[in-house]
């Protein structure tokens, strides 16, 4: 956190009155938080730490099924080639991470490393450990014969680099954001059940409508409503928000076999020629996990379909055969489909409403931000408390109407 930040944050907290935090709810909220994801829901409990009288909402509940944050596991790492900016959040994210996971009951962080595989030069690789060097952040740079004597059970053949995060690994998604949002409740924040009709039109914004018709007001809003957030503000972010169909399996390893698990495979990213494959071992015995980054089909949060795709399935059974060979033939234990909530290239969302200086429009993780909830968090809270402006790349008016991916 910068000082700049930290600072504002302790001056709300100092100034919030102490009837704020007491008792029932208030006439008119501090802020009001719509979207219990990961990145709403940190950015509540910011808020909330912050003295600020704090009510979070969501049509389904916090990292449910179909939430961008609903899934089982989410990699974090710091290898993001050029792009430095995610490389320091998710760093500053770590912590933060660690610290909730040694509050909670379960592992809410698996320190399992992460693996970036390479089958040729890239200048991604070569921009990661610059940035690496840079930031003084601990990378193991690996050649063929090395990755065949630490991973064995990995088809390195055509791989001449790879690059291994000890500090980074896998961080349980769903348990992760359900853990944040109880502690926010324990600490005196309010979450509610409750779906937000889109605002209209107005000049200026003081309240919410739900559903049923009630207004909820509050000095300052947070719109955090991940892959929802076209159907929110259909004329300002229904072209620049690009919902699409992700598709994730896991695979039982072999019975009695140890090599895909944790304590012995990290997580994996292959580059695969720009179309990156990852996964994880096989996390608390949930199964071995492989997904494609590139994005699949639109799809709507709401209704679209989430049944597996026996095209996505053969690719994952013919993947793991060329580099898992003794996954050949595991049997698929189960499969998801979620979606990415892409910006145009790939950078988040974190700025005002053009016409709404006390809302905050917070989404586009574009498949890659779950694990900068934390720094999203202290980020967006920032903003709305204190119209703190978040990084130029974060802006409304830097996103784009083409979906033209850079950030990986
Ligand atoms: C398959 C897959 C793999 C991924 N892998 C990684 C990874 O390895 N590492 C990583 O860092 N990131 C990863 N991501 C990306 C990351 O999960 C997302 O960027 C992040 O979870 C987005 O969080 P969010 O809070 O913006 O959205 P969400 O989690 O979708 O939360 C938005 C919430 O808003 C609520 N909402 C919407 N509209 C309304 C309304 N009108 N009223 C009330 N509530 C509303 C919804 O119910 C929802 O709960 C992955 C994503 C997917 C799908």
């Amino acid at each position: 956190m910068t000082g700049i930040d930290r600072r504002t944050l302790l001056a709300a907290s100092a100034a919030a009155p102490a009837a704020a935090r007491a008792g029932v709810a208030p006439d008119v909220w501090d802020a009001i938080v719509v979207g219990a994801g990961v990145f709403g829901a940190w950015t509540a409990e910011r808020l909330r730490a912050a003295g600020q009288r704090v009510l979070l909402l969501d049509a389904w509940g916090p990292a449910h099924a179909r939430a961008s944050s609903g899934g089982e596991s989410r990699m974090t790492r710091s290898d993001y080639g050029p792009d430095e900016i995610y490389s320091r959040l998710a760093h500053e994210s770590l912590g933060d991470w660690i610290a909730l996971s040694a509050r909670a009951g379960l592992p809410l962080f698996h320190r399992a490393g992460v693996l970036f595989l390479f089958q040729q030069d890239e200048a991604y690789a070569r921009d990661s450990i610059a940035v690496h060097q840079r930031l003084g952040l601990r990378l193991d740079v690996l050649d063929r014969a090395a990755l065949g004597r630490r991973w064995p059970q990995i088809a390195s053949d055509d791989i001449t680099l790879g690059l291994h995060e000890p500090d980074f690994g896998a961080l349980m998604a769903r348990r992760a954001v359900q853990t944040l949002v109880d502690g926010f409740v324990r600490a005196g924040g309010s979450f509610r059940r409750a779906l937000v009709q889109p605002p209209a039109d107005t000049p200026t914004f003081d309240a919410i409508t739900l559903a049923d018709g009630e207004r909820l007001r509050a000095r300052r809003f947070v719109f955090a409503a991940g892959p929802w957030l076209p159907k929110l503000f259909p004329a300002l972010l229904g072209d620049r928000i690009f919902p699409t169909r992700q598709e994730v399996f896991f695979f039982a390893p072999p019975a009695g076999d140890d090599r895909f698990g944790p304590a012995r495979l990290p997580g994996w990213a292959d580059w695969n020629g720009g179309n990156i494959v990852y996964g994880f071992p096989d996390l608390e015995n949930r199964g071995f996990k492989i997904a494609e980054d590139g994005h699949g089909p639109a799809i709507d949060p709401d209704g679209g379909d989430r049944t597996a795709s026996p095209a996505r399935i053969a690719f994952a059974h013919a993947y793991l055969a060329r580099r898992f060979p003794a996954l050949a033939s595991a049997p698929l234990v189960e499969s998801r489909v979620c979606q990415y909530e892409n910006s145009a290239n790939g950078d988040f969302l974190i700025d005002t409403h053009p016409a709404w200086p006390n809302a905050v429009l917070l989404g586009g993780g574009s498949g890659h931000g779950f694990k900068h909830g934390p720094a999203v968090g202290r980020l967006a809270a920032a903003l709305a408390l204190a119209g703190t402006p978040a990084p130029a790349r974060f802006s409304l008016a830097s996103k784009g109407r083409n979906q033209a991916r850079a950030v990986h």
